[in-house]
């Protein structure tokens, strides 16, 4: 007799309750392809960074593949490194262009983790020391301010470009 093969098991689904899931309701994809405005501050073949609308902070920026995936469990991991190196290089440059003392990067999964957007996303967030183990609420800045802080973070990348 030969032993039973062992149970396939299925890896289980990250939940998301609320109506905007797939990618044509998805909001990420929509500034992706250009349907929705936002002040993006990086984009190439396969990333696009933009400014969070309902920030933690001046200059707290969303990483996000443009391919559309729910969690960075639908993500491949060769990309899920890739996402991340864009991440450490846009850190520098918003860190630099609002004057921060630190940064987090927070990637959120699942509702259940405060994932909002059902699009893989990783935040970057400036912290400065004065507001060092404080919890900060969500800001809202006029588009003006927007623009400028996006344009401010666009010119420190272009100024880490040409230190290599
Ligand atoms: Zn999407």
């Amino acid at each position: 007799m030969s032993a039973p093969a062992p149970e396939k098991r299925t890896l289980k689904r990250l939940a998301f309750s609320r109506p905007m899931v797939g990618p044509d309701k998805c909001v990420f994809c929509q500034i992706a392809s250009r349907r929705s405005p936002s002040n993006i501050v990086y984009e190439d073949d396969k990333y696009i960074c933009f400014l969070d609308i309902y920030p933690f902070s001046r200059g707290h920026t969303l990483v996000c593949p443009k391919e559309h995936g729910e969690t960075i469990w639908d993500m491949k991991e060769q990309d899920i490194s890739e996402l991340f190196q864009v991440a450490f290089k846009v850190s520098k440059a918003v860190v630099a262009a609002v004057g921060a003392d630190g940064f987090r990067f927070v990637q959120n999964n699942g509702e259940a983790a405060n994932q909002v957007v059902a699009h893989v996303h990783v935040h970057v967030i400036p912290v400065k020391m004065e507001d060092k183990g404080r919890y900060t609420d969500r800001k809202l800045f006029t588009p003006q301010e927007m623009e400028e802080t996006a344009r401010s973070i666009r010119s420190e990348l272009a100024s880490l470009d040409d230190e290599h």
